[in-house]
């Protein structure tokens, strides 16, 4: 029997109309790529959204049409978020800090007609726009005044465009299971592979993100947008925010430490939302000037902190200087980002601070609208008693089932499940603990050792800036942990006092077989330490422990 409700469909043009029309004057602000700051707020960004849906219409930019950004946050990108999608065409963010052959590669296998850009990318378009023929015209977002020179066919001002077009604009109703984003994962191990969200599973996430015990957004928050809007749509919270009327603070292209620091100080904002290495900046600018720094008109109250695994001293410094909790996600372009989140239980209420930062540390639980579980090498199920490790799969309404034009065969198990790729353990109350991406895994004597929680102990020691850990191989042991770290440009320590540091942090026989000093890390361009570099580097590194 069928039901009798109405079968609206779920489009995120809803979420910008009801945006405008019950938090109108709820604030954006916007740090724009010439230093300066704009202050506008949700009816007004709906007001240019349509404008740009009429601007789109006019390039003749169709239903299923990708249209590309290179940009950073502000309120332009999130114009485009909402203009692109609502108009039925399909938003594709493309992260700029990516090589530009992979760049090229990206727009062209999306085949994207347009390409928005913040004009600090105008050396990157020219060097890409000879090599990508699908693509009709270059938009630089900045007015007349600010356009870059830059030899290109086709190249407007998005000011300009937005003036000449009107903002009487229907958003167009259609089927919720249509294309609304693109996104490339970073292909580290290969090509980049798109996974393309529909409006469908973008608003059913977005509830999930607004939901209290997701990431509780509220009408009440003043959040930092920290997370890039060109990684995996900034974790949902552009969408989310718009659902729920939040204020929104869009950093532009200053992430720095101070700079950060001074936004959530000014705009009184009380959660915020970015990976480890972000953090780590702030702590720096934090701890190197805090005799100057008055923190005691700060808000922050909440941080999520995802994309890599927390370490335990930013959760610890959030707690100290700002009284902050942080909510470990765990997430990937896959899974629309956040699909464990770190909220505690109420049996948790009262645990000393010692207790809570050790759940704090665990990335998580899994929201209603994501099942995960963990298998063994034969496809069975793992107990959940927080110490068996398998591969985590994923499953549900915004989980990817299947990457863009087919890339990489079959994205699903032959069960229907997603394979993450990712290592973890399942307690009994549902918490997560990521303990490596499978192929990082070290295994040791028949025994894996878990990466993420030596690099997490070790960046706890005050003269650890950033640490990464991996397998080297050994003859009697077959691989043993190898501990790179990066200094601090301040602090002295030697391999052995690290060592000694580590030692009642960790089980025994984890401990590090050496310590290594590196003047940096390589990382991907979403921040994640590159551990196939790494172990390409110290591929011929024969350890202390194994001398004949
Ligand atoms: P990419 O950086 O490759 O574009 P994603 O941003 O989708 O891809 O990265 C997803 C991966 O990041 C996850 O599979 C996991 O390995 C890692 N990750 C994300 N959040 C966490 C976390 N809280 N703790 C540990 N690892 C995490």
């Amino acid at each position: 029997m069928h039901a009798l409700m109405q079968q609206r469909p779920l489009l995120i043009s809803g979420l910008i109309e009801h945006a405008a029309t019950y938090h109108g004057d709820r604030e954006i602000v916007s740090c724009q790529v010439d230093g300066s700051i704009l202050r506008s707020d949700w009816r007004q960004l709906h007001a240019r959204a349509k404008r740009l849906a009429n601007v789109l219409t006019g390039f003749g930019v169709q239903a299923g049409d990708r249209v590309a950004t290179l940009a950073w946050n502000t309120h332009r990108h999130v114009e485009l978020y909402f203009g692109v999608s609502g108009m039925g065409a399909v938003l594709h963010t493309v992260n700029p800090r990516l090589f530009a052959e992979q760049i090229v590669y990206i727009l062209n296998h999306a085949e994207s007609r347009y390409v928005f850009f913040d004009t600090t990318f105008t050396d990157l378009v020219a060097k890409i726009a000879p090599q990508c023929p699908h693509i009709k015209g270059f938009v630089a977002l900045c007015s007349r005044a600010q356009m870059p020179a830059l030899n290109v066919a086709r190249l407007y001002s998005y000011e300009d465009l937005l003036d000449g077009a009107s903002a009487e604009y229907a958003w167009p109703v259609f089927e919720e299971t249509r294309a609304s984003s693109l996104c490339y994962t970073s292909g580290t191990t290969g090509n980049p592979k798109g996974v393309l969200y529909s409006h469908r599973s973008t608003v059913l996430h977005t509830f999930a993100a607004c939901a209290a015990d997701g990431l509780g957004l509220s009408a009440n928050d003043s959040v930092l947008l920290v997370v890039p809007l060109f990684h995996v749509n900034a974790w949902g919270v552009p969408y989310a925010a718009a659902m729920c009327g939040a204020k929104l603070v869009l950093p532009g292209p200053g992430v720095g430490g101070e700079s950060i620091f001074r936004l959530l100080r000014d705009e009184a904002c009380n959660f915020s939302l970015g990976v480890p290495t972000v953090w780590l900046g702030l702590f720096d600018y934090i701890e190197g000037s805090a005799a100057k720094l008055d923190v005691s008109t700060m808000r922050l109250k909440r941080v999520v902190v995802g994309g890599s695994a927390a370490p335990r001293a930013i959760i610890e410094k959030f707690e100290k200087h700002f009284g902050a909790f942080v909510i470990q996600v765990w997430g990937m372009s896959e899974t629309s980002s956040p699909a464990t989140i770190g909220n505690l239980l109420p049996k948790h209420a009262g645990l000393p601070l010692e207790r809570r930062f050790d759940l704090q540390v665990l990335q998580g639980r899994a929201i209603y609208g994501v099942e995960i579980e963990i298998f063994d090498a034969d496809g069975s199920p793992l107990p959940h008693d927080g110490k068996v490790f398998g591969e985590l799969k994923v499953r549900g309404p915004w989980v990817a089932g299947g990457y863009y034009r087919g890339d990489d065969g079959a994205a699903l198990d032959d069960t229907g499940w997603f394979p993450t790729g990712d290592v973890a353990t399942i307690d009994r109350d549902g918490f997560v603990r990521i303990t490596d991406r499978s192929k990082d895994v070290i295994k040791s004597g028949g025994e894996w050792i878990s990466s993420i929680d030596l690099e997490n102990a070790a960046v706890g020691h005050e003269a650890v800036q950033e640490a990464a850990v991996i397998g080297i191989a050994h003859r009697r042991w077959q691989e043993r942990p190898l501990l790179v770290v990066v200094k601090r440009p301040d602090k002295e320590a030697a391999p052995a006092d690290i060592l000694a540091y580590l030692q009642d942090k960790i089980t025994k026989w984890w401990l590090p077989d050496d310590v290594v000093f590196v003047d940096a890390l390589p990382h991907t361009a979403t921040g994640k330490v590159q551990k196939l570099e790494l172990r390409e580097r110290f591929k011929g590194y024969r350890l202390p422990t194994d001398q004949s």
